[in-house]
């Protein structure tokens, strides 16, 4: 579905709800409504016909107040200038919420991936890093995957910055990016880190409620990496996904869709439509499907004035960055629908980075279980801290969440004051 107004909009009307609460310096909400930088790149790269096709790569460097700019690179064809403003914004968040030395950037290609070999993805990819050449580094703005990105592709971004560097410093920059396969310096428990971390978070907000997370039902949008690994991750626990929706459609079971099968029939197919064991049904139908938790984790600004009053769950945990507009926020939260909100629930994989970041930096290899007890550590203290302001400010989470990050960067501009 199409998004009705612009992200970056929406990104500061959450932002001036938060300043508003917790009055925000104005000085300090002059600098954060703002980005850092924003660099459009034009390259030109051989397609496997022979042919040239030029495109559009956005790189947006919101805020390094607190560290080095950090964030994804998304391959879409809905992605331009206000969309990437906005996710590069909701970085800077996410990293502050974590307590992450870290600061927000974002970027990508506008153009669609599935249309494209595997080398001619390889030569796009290339091609924006050499176009992006000094504007990303180890130590200044490191990218990570998103929608459609993975692993390889940061391989082939890894291999691109380092061909362009002193051979003497090649081995000390291999944290030029995250993400990367475990062979060429990637994490333990990085692939799954955004569905691991949503499932942490999920069952501390069922402690915390009493609620029983082994009889729940739940519903996903988007079978990528973080809905398909959040569903995996929920099937030993016993909740049982009833219904999934991506871009060929909708499906349902009230019986339970089996996450494993379904992510062996998706990788097969490249798609969920088809698969045997669940009806077809369409996107208003899905929206209305009556669970326990609903998780979005595909594209922005799918629950909006449009498809919140169809919503039927407890909780809506948001795995995707903005899925749920200012009306759609509004409305779920009339309706007493309680948000567990992107900037904190989907934290994990900018974590796990974090992780992957210290150990090419010091040369470690951390196992399995050392990640996940850290990002269970750090991500369990983010939630106390929303939730404690939320109950501080009387305020929903999202706004909490916003103003626990929005306090640790008025903190350090207000330590180091404005140059000159
Ligand atoms: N793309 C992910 C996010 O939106 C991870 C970013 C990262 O690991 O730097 O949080």
């Amino acid at each position: 579905m199409k998004r009705k107004s612009s992200l970056y909009e929406n990104v500061i009307e959450q932002f001036n709800k938060a300043a508003d609460a917790m009055s925000l310096d104005p000085n300090i909400r002059k600098i954060l409504r703002e980005t850092v930088n924003e660099i459009t790149v034009h390259f030109p790269v051989r397609m496997d016909d022979g042919s040239i096709q030029m495109f559009r790569g956005y790189r947006v460097q919101h805020n390094n107040a607190l560290g080095p700019f950090k964030g994804g690179l998304r391959y879409h064809p809905a992605v331009d200038i206000d969309e990437v403003r906005a996710l590069a914004a909701w970085m800077t968040w996410k990293t502050a919420i974590a307590n992450l030395p870290l600061g927000g950037a974002k970027g990508g290609i506008q153009f669609d991936p599935k249309k494209h070999s595997p080398r001619e993805l390889e030569r796009i990819t290339r091609r924006f890093t050499y176009a992006l050449g000094s504007n990303i580094g180890p130590e200044y703005d490191i990218p990570a995957p998103d929608m459609n990105t993975n692993p390889q592709i940061m391989a082939w971004i890894l291999d691109t910055f380092l061909s362009m560097m002193p051979p003497q410093e090649r081995q000390s920059s291999f944290h030029i990016v995250t993400g990367k396969p475990i062979e060429s310096g990637g994490s333990q428990g990085r692939m799954k880190a955004t569905g691991q971390g949503l499932v942490y978070i999920l069952e501390r907000w069922a402690d915390d409620e009493v609620f029983d997370l082994s009889k729940a039902t739940y519903f996903v949008q988007g079978f990528g990496n973080v809905g398909s690994w959040a569903a995996r991750l929920l099937k030993p626990i016993g909740a049982k996904m009833i219904a999934v929706e991506d871009q060929s459609g909708a499906i349902s079971n009230p019986a339970g869709i089996d996450p494993d099968e379904l992510l062996e029939y998706a990788t097969k197919k490249g798609k969920i439509s088809g698969y045997p064991n669940a009806k077809v049904i369409d996107h208003f139908t899905y929206m209305q499907t009556v669970a326990d938790i609903f998780i979005p984790a595909a594209l922005e600004s799918q629950i909006t004035s449009d498809t919140a009053p169809l919503v039927n769950v407890k909780l809506v945990i948001e795995g995707a960055n903005g899925p749920t507009d200012s009306d759609g926020d509004r409305i779920l939260r009339e309706r007493g629908i309680h948000i567990l909100p992107d900037i904190l629930a989907n934290a994990g994989g900018v974590i796990v980075s974090y992780f992957e970041w210290l150990q090419n930096k010091r040369r470690e290899y951390w196992d399995l279980e050392e990640v996940d007890s850290k990002l269970h550590r750090k991500l369990i203290k983010a939630y106390v801290r929303v939730k404690e302001t939320a109950e501080e400010y009387e305020t929903d989470w999202r706004t909490a969440a916003y103003i626990v990050a929005l306090r640790r960067l008025e903190h350090v501009y207000k330590e180091r004051g404005i140059f000159p």
